[in-house]
């Protein structure tokens, strides 16, 4: 079982939990009573009464709420991980939102009984809501997407959904390289990279990684710099044709020389022909030609290689179910926005996680790895020359067009910029 709660528990600070999660929780569960209350650790209750930091005693609870000072008291040594002091936190402030008076008469029904105690228990239910404001680097590396390829109209359109465990921060860069000009989309957190280039080349990739489920796990120990996959496909869109950027795709080394080529699901198209690439750190890359007569999706199962990607469990049914929606929506599909507006959808799927279009506010019964949400959607026009990016309004950020080309240039690709409304797809669509 993967336990992503462990990539957030890794390098735990107490203190710096307390600090993301707690102005959400007070957010959340509305007002207190008096105030605010302030959040304090200490060693244990009776440390905390005497002064006397060498104080033990037999009652040792996880955290108090007082209700003279109003404040919330959190004992280090049971604040062992995330989880306890997400906990600790609803269920004490729940109590500073409570009614003092009738708080000392419901005391007397003793602990089981008190209807306040009962809903601060239940306040701590939803604590899994909160890890996403926990941010580490390792949860960056996680992220699970849609890539398509179709013709329609005789246009040759790449499409993709992106999601990400974080709120994605984003900028579409236009450049010039040499005489060739990129657009593409920037993740100025993670350096992350994809688009297109004045020439027809698109470039899209889905993240597929070498037995994903056991990975999951080994990202903790993998530190350091984020994933150099943004640059090698930045460096094969400065290429006029396919075959140098496919080379390029596929043999690239940024600065770290162990990690060659663009790992995943990638397509790469232009206007005449149409490629896959599937290459993990662990596996030869497999070029494929794509048969424009059929619409190709990926997600983050392997295609050639079935020991790639997810395996088993709830992601790989994720995996399977998405790709097959994003097939149904291709095939379906009469426009470009046909596309765009069939993967952002709310299908009647059994599980969020199953979803295209995904909210990890959504899920019902929530693993530890859902943490994911799409963060916005790309559309590429390869015979047009038209880049669209939709944001999702609440899980990214969009941080304008950053151009690059000097002032005498003339650019050719089109750039359209807009926000994406998930709608509910009708059953008779199903
Ligand atoms: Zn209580």
């Amino acid at each position: 079982m993967i336990k992503l709660i462990d990539i957030l528990n890794e390098g735990f600070n107490k203190q710096d939990t307390v600090d993301k999660v707690y102005p959400f929780i007070v957010r959340n569960l509305g007002s207190a009573k008096r105030g605010i209350p302030k959040v304090e650790f200490h060693t244990n209750i009776y440390a905390r009464l005497s002064g006397d930091q060498q104080a033990t005693g037999e009652a040792n609870p996880h955290a108090e709420y007082d209700w003279d000072k109003n404040k919330i008291y959190l004992y280090t040594p049971r604040m062992t991980n995330v989880e306890e002091i997400i906990k600790a936190l609803l269920h004490e402030y729940t109590h500073a939102t409570q009614d003092r008076k009738k708080f000392e008469l419901y005391r007397e029904k003793g602990y089981a009984n008190n209807p306040y105690e009962k809903a601060a228990h239940r306040a701590e239910r939803d604590w899994k809501r909160y890890t996403k404001y926990i941010k580490t680097n390792e949860s960056k590396d996680l992220n699970e997407c849609i890539i398509t390829h179709s013709v329609l109209n005789g246009k040759v359109l790449l499409a993709k959904n992106r999601d990400r465990a974080y709120t994605a921060k984003v900028s579409v860069v236009r450049e010039l390289i040499g005489d060739v000009e990129l657009v593409y989309i920037l993740d100025n957190e993670t350096d992350w990279s994809e688009g297109m280039n004045n020439y027809g080349i698109g470039i899209i990739n889905s993240a597929l990684m070498v037995n994903a489920d056991e990975k999951e796990k080994k990202i903790i120990k993998k530190k350091g710099k984020p994933s150099e996959d943004g640059l090698k496909i930045r460096k094969a869109l400065s290429f006029k044709s396919p075959s140098a950027a496919m080379q390029s795709l596929v043999n690239y080394t940024g600065e770290d020389k162990v990690e060659v080529g663009v790992k995943g699901h990638t397509f790469i198209a232009t206007p005449k022909a149409s490629f896959a690439i599937e290459l993990t750190s662990e596996h030869q890359p497999i070029l494929k030609k794509l048969n424009r007569k059929f619409n190709h999706a990926r997600t983050n199962h392997g295609y050639a290689y079935k020991d790639s990607g997810y395996t088993s469990g709830p992601s790989k049914k994720s995996s399977e179910v998405r790709w097959h929606i994003a097939q149904k929506v291709l095939d379906k599909a009469k426009t470009p926005n046909d596309i765009l507006d069939g993967l952002s959808g709310y299908w009647p799927v059994d599980n969020m996680r199953n979803n295209p279009y995904r909210d990890q506010d959504k899920v019902v019964n929530p693993n530890k790895t859902d943490i994911l949400s799409t963060t916005g959607q790309i559309l590429m026009n390869l015979n047009d020359l038209e880049f669209i990016i939709r944001m999702d309004q609440d899980k990214s950020e969009y941080f304008g067009i950053e151009d690059r080309t000097p002032d005498y240039y003339k650019p050719t690709i089109k750039i359209k910029v807009e926000h994406v409304k998930n709608t509910k797809i009708d059953n008779n669509e199903r």
